[in-house]
């Protein structure tokens, strides 16, 4: 058998797998082709609609959050198309890296990490020429920014451009509305807020992207055709063999997110990152982001000077069996720690963060200057901001 240490895992993804989705992975593998998995894919995909604010078709991949970022831009480049993607971290970075690798011309419109969007931007692009796409992250973890991507969706809508968003660390844990924001494709992945293993690849798609996907002349892709995966859809089943006991535990994550209420489980999210904000900057440590573009699954700061990142993520890990990560980016290394606040977590996990992080602090030598100022700033937040009630609905993953 297998031993695995046992620690609290707090990165900002994968995310700590809640009981009764763990149970349910473990359960016997079934015919992927037979009636009884159908229906389990045919409630998964109904169940994910409202979290990504859509009416139209989620489609599931075997495959991580990347493997979605590619299967959209395959799904929709012809040779030599134009795409502008926002770049405002190390996930925007890698898609102008997908990109690049299947002959797009990739402009990139440049922000700065950690900073606001400006749509206007965007919109000024679009007036000098036409784009294929605008491609943007949604919620960027490596800065702990979560962007406005109604304000980009109001300006690419009425363009011929498609608008293509990774909201690998967004959905389910901060606000995804789709259609109502003009997103034509949208990509998540299992392991961050719909507290999965990780395995499961997402992407929902408009009618407008639809209609590029169904052009000829497309760039060669063949597991991930959202053309083959849409024909199997309409039989309740993928193209090929699915991870079987994956789809267990998401149908279990989604009738947990039901149960607690989809508007509750993002005011769970904002509530807990907003907390989580007020204690690390009570401890001395900047938000690596504006404030006010804080996003609630991902808390990036600013390693404090004479300080190594490194070493704080080391002896969280070491010293307090706390897993947080360090920077996502060269550019970052030693200067970042981020902390998840997806997933079925709630108050004793920041308040146990924080401790944890106060005592690395102060055995690494910068002791802080109000003993437990990180945990009182949380508490105040945490007490000024009412909890939202919880339904009468199972909690368990049981179908309510
Ligand atoms: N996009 C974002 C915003 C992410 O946070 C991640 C993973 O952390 C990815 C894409 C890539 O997902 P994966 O590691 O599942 O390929």
């Amino acid at each position: 058998m297998l031993t695995i240490p046992d620690y609290r895992l707090r990165l900002p993804g994968p995310t700590a797998v809640p009981e009764p989705i763990r149970q349910a992975t473990a359960l016997p593998v079934l015919n992927h082709r037979g009636a009884e998995f159908r229906a389990m894919l045919a409630e998964c995909h109904q169940r994910l609609k409202p979290i990504f604010g859509t009416a139209h078709d989620v489609l599931t991949f075997a495959g991580s959050g990347t493997a979605m970022m590619e299967a959209a831009l395959a799904n929709i480049l012809s040779p030599g198309d134009a795409v502008l993607v926002v770049v405002a971290g190390q996930f925007g970075e890698r898609f102008v890296a997908i990109a690049k690798a299947f002959g797009a011309e990739v402009h990139a419109l440049d922000v700065e990490w950690g900073g606001a969007l400006d749509a206007d931007r965007v919109a000024a692009r679009l007036r000098q020429r036409a784009y294929r796409a605008v491609v943007m992250v949604h919620n960027e973890s490596s800065t702990g920014v979560a962007y406005d991507v109604a304000a980009v969706g109001a300006v690419v809508r009425d363009t011929p451009a498609l608008l293509i968003v990774d909201s690998v660390s967004g959905l389910a844990g901060v606000e995804m509305k789709m259609d109502a924001w003009g997103a034509d494709i949208v990509v998540s992945a299992s392991q961050k807020s719909l507290m999965c293993p990780p395995g499961l690849g997402l992407a929902a798609i408009s009618a407008k992207a639809w209609q590029a996907i169904g052009r000829d002349g497309r760039m060669p892709c063949f597991f991930a055709d959202f053309r083959r995966a849409r024909a199997s859809l309409d039989k309740d089943g993928t193209s090929f063999t699915p991870p079987v006991t994956l789809v267990y535990g998401l149908l279990v994550a989604l009738r947990m997110i039901d149960a607690e209420g989809l508007a509750n489980v993002l005011a769970r999210h904002d509530r807990l990152a907003s907390a989580l904000r007020a204690g690390v900057q009570a401890l001395g440590l900047a938000l690596y982001n504006q404030p006010s573009t804080s996003s609630a699954t991902v808390t990036a700061m600013k390693v404090p000077a004479g300080l190594d990142g490194g070493a704080i993520v080391r002896h969280m890990r070491e010293r307090y069996r706390t897993v947080i990560a360090g920077a996502r980016h060269p550019s970052q290394t030693g200067k970042v720690i981020r902390i998840g606040t997806m997933g079925m977590i709630g108050e004793a996990d920041i308040i146990t963060d924080l401790r944890h992080l106060e005592a690395t602090l102060n055995d690494l030598g910068r002791p802080a200057e109000v003993p437990h100022a990180g945990v009182r700033a949380a508490l105040d937040v945490l007490a000024a901001r009412a909890q939202a009630p919880r339904t009468n609905k199972a909690a368990d993953g049981e179908p309510s």
